[in-house]
């Protein structure tokens, strides 16, 4: 009998010659072959009538070849046409050209009087309609026995088949599908309308569209329940991990927001009395503090540290690069000095070296049998790990700083050390509601969703020639005082496909410095050794160069108020979230900031993106459309999210279907957490297997 997990080669039916292309597709079992879902579907019981003009969709139609050309133009380059016509072609009905260029041995699989089947969109070349590189089946090609899967009916097409043709993979999949007897259906009863089997069998092989809709439904659903049920049980884990409260009474807290010289906002107040519930509570803390650019995370971080400190245990914070972990560092001795908190800092470049507060007495480093463990440690987010025992014995508090650079890997190895710290996850991306019910649904959540007072505004334009406007206005601005930003996104010159060579910022560097002289520019990039960077971001922030040509290095962090100007060249080539936070680099004063965008392409659809961030400075909208703009297939089956690819579900069409699975799986989990009861078992198969293999990872 086969089930989920036989291997294809042990199947009969699948013929020998089909194990290698099969292999190929990564299509190993059986369940492996069934969840290889088509990419669409042809109703091939009717066809589109023959195309009159462009078509803005693809159109599906079946046509007869009556003629077939190779032809050379532009030296020898190939291109190969055939002349498809209507079946009964009415007058009005003209044939169309199917277009293939450098392909010949396309000559080989079309002749004339074939019938075929071809799905594209048409488009005017010349006087002709074309329909150029179509996908296409030859119709009346002989099926080798048994009912026919291609014609008549509502047919699958499937992804990439290499090697493989979508008939022989329909032949392969219909005799799989018809020898299996029954599968274990993994979804409650409350969810599943149909058998797991009857969905399978409609998905490739749907008697109508509505059927087609109630499968796919019902796979979806399997999905994200698989899905939730990892998120459900890592999240009942970290609960159930030992932990202690690591919160003191809240004086050291008070001081400290007494000598402020602003009042904190009330999203921060909020973050910081929801923090404050964890910490006091024996289970260990899990919580994710959103907040767009500039909300003032730090502040509650620190609020956080203040209070484990006080309790008498140490607090760590990671960020993701030196430059940022340095800037804290600076940051924290200044405020903290005054409390006589103790805080070190650990980068790659200088190990510890610098333990001691700003400006404070420059001892010569200790050996470190004799150094008391610091309070507050400040690092980057590998060197925590490497030596986090030592120096770190009493570890009770873990901030990390932008989250998307840290996994969840790391996260849980962070968790697994016992007795469990309280952890704290900042990101500066806002998650769209849609990830946060997913790749971060383990995690509580804070949002600032309120900026301090007295912020500048940012102005966003988008110069669609990749010019600046008016280079002098631009030039009698920063000798007035002000300070800018020039981004690029490459830092050696490189030929693009096109010919064209990409700005790259050590071209910029001389092109700018030339132009705006005696203004002093500087270049940073990652290149730059550490030392050197940071002497320039001191000169930078200090006022003695007017601008810095930077490549993203600057993307997180970096706190300059009287820089007001920010220059993105070829703004196309980053993402949505990422201009926005290189964005949030300005407007850290009180005056009116400007965010000059330059496209380097004509490309309506990335202009398009562009105007995202014109129209809104809101941090959660320009998620959403990044991730729109991405697709979220990838999103959850980053190596960093440790959790099983979507085949099937789209996190943001489905998220009806995502609530209903998240709901399901955490009532489930809640009542039976290691999913031991009998009718509980079945659902084993997805999480069980995954968090182990995540677990394995960790410890
Ligand atoms: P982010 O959330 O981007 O990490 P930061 O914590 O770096 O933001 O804060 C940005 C700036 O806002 C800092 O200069 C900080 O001192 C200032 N800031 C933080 N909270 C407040 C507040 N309540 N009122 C005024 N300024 C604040
Ligand atoms: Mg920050």
């Amino acid at each position: 009998m086969i089930a989920d997990e036989t291997p294809l080669t042990d199947i009969a039916t699948i013929p020998v010659s089909l194990h290698k292309p099969l292999e190929r597709l990564e299509l190993r079992t059986v369940n492996d072959l069934l969840t290889h879902y088509p990419r669409r579907h042809e109703d091939r019981t009717r066809f589109d009538r023959f195309p009159a003009g462009e078509t803005e969709t693809p159109v599906c139609i079946r046509g007869v070849i009556t003629k077939a050309t190779l032809r050379r133009f532009g030296g020898y380059r190939k291109m190969f046409d055939a002349t498809l016509e209507e079946p009964e072609a009415g007058a009005l009905s003209s044939p169309l050209i199917l277009r293939w260029y450098n392909m010949h041995y396309m000559q080989k699989l079309i002749a004339v009087g074939q019938t075929i089947i071809v799905y594209g969109r048409a488009r005017l070349r010349g006087k002709n309609l074309c329909i150029e590189h179509p996908e296409f089946e030859i119709a009346d090609e002989g099926e080798v026995a048994g009912e026919n899967l291609s014609m008549d009916r509502i047919a699958p097409i499937y992804p990439a088949t290499e090697g493989i043709t979508q008939r022989a993979l329909r032949r392969v999949v219909f005799d799989v599908l018809s020898a299996l007897e029954t599968l274990e259906t993994p979804l409650p009863e409350g969810l599943a309308e149909i058998s797991r089997l009857e969905a399978l069998k409609a998905i490739h092989f749907p008697e109508s569209f509505e059927q087609l809709e109630t499968a796919r439904r019902h796979l979806v659903l399997t999905e994200f329940f698989g899905l939730q049920l990892i998120v459900a049980r890592r999240r009942a884990r970290t609960l159930a991990a030992p932990g202690a409260p690591h919160c003191g009474p809240g004086k050291l807290l008070d001081r400290f927001l007494a000598q402020l010289p602003f009042p904190p906002t009330s999203a921060q107040l909020r973050a910081i009395t929801e923090i404050r519930l964890d910490l006091a509570s024996g289970h260990p803390m899990n919580r994710l503090l959103q907040g767009d650019v500039g909300s003032g995370k730090t502040l509650v971080a620190l609020s956080a540290m203040l209070l484990a400190v006080e309790s008498g245990c140490q607090a760590a914070l990671m960020a993701p690069t030196q430059l940022l972990a340095e800037q804290h560092y600076l940051n924290f001795c200044r405020l903290l000095e005054p409390l006589g908190i103790s805080v070190a800092l650990r980068t790659g470049a200088r190990k510890e070296e610098s333990a001691g507060m700003q400006g404070g007495d420059a001892r010569s480093p200790q050996p470190a049998a004799e150094r008391r463990p610091p309070q507050i440690l400040i690092g980057t987010h590998a060197l925590l790990f490497d030596s986090a025992q030592n120096d770190l014995p009493t570890l009770g508090l873990a901030v990390i700083d932008e989250q998307h650079k840290f996994g969840v890997l790391q996260r849980a190895r962070l968790i697994s050390r016992i007795p469990a710290p309280d952890v704290l996850v900042m990101t500066a991306t806002p998650i769209p509601r849609t990830l946060t019910l997913t790749v971060y649904g383990d995690l509580d959540v804070s949002i600032l969703d309120e900026l301090p007072p007295g912020r500048g505004r940012i102005r966003t334009e988008l110069r669609e020639d990749g010019k600046l406007r008016d280079p002098d206005k631009f030039r009698e601005y920063l000798r007035s005082g002000k300070q800018a930003y020039i981004v690029c996104s490459l830092i050696e010159e490189s030929e693009t496909q096109d010919g064209k060579t990409k700005k790259a910022a050590t071209a910029e560097f001389r092109k700018w410095s030339q132009f705006l002289a005696p203004l002093k520019c500087e270049l940073l990039h990652g290149r730059i050794a550490p030392d050197e960077k940071e002497a320039i971001m001191r000169r930078f922030r200090d006022g003695e160069t007017n601008v810095l040509i930077a490549t993203t290095v600057i993307e997180v962090g970096i706190d300059v108020p009287n820089a007001t100007v920010m220059i993105i060249e070829n703004a196309e080539k980053f993402g949505l979230a990422q201009l926005h936070q290189l964005r949030g680099r300005i407007g850290r004063g009180s005056g009116t900031s400007y965010c000059i965008l330059l496209a380097g392409t004509g490309d309506d659809a990335a202009l398009e993106k562009l105007r995202v961030l014109v129209r809104t400075s809101n941090g959660f909208e320009i998620a959403e459309a990044d991730l729109e703009s991405r697709g979220p297939g990838d999103i959850l089956g980053t190596a960093q999210s440790g959790l099983p690819p979507l085949k099937i579900g789209n996190i943001l069409r489905d998220s009806d279907l995502m609530r209903l699975a998240r709901e399901t799986a955490t009532r489930i989990v809640s009542a039976d957490p290691e999913l031991s009861s009998p009718e509980n078992q079945r659902f084993r198969i997805f999480s069980v297997e995954s968090s182990d293999k995540l677990l394995s990872h960790v410890s």
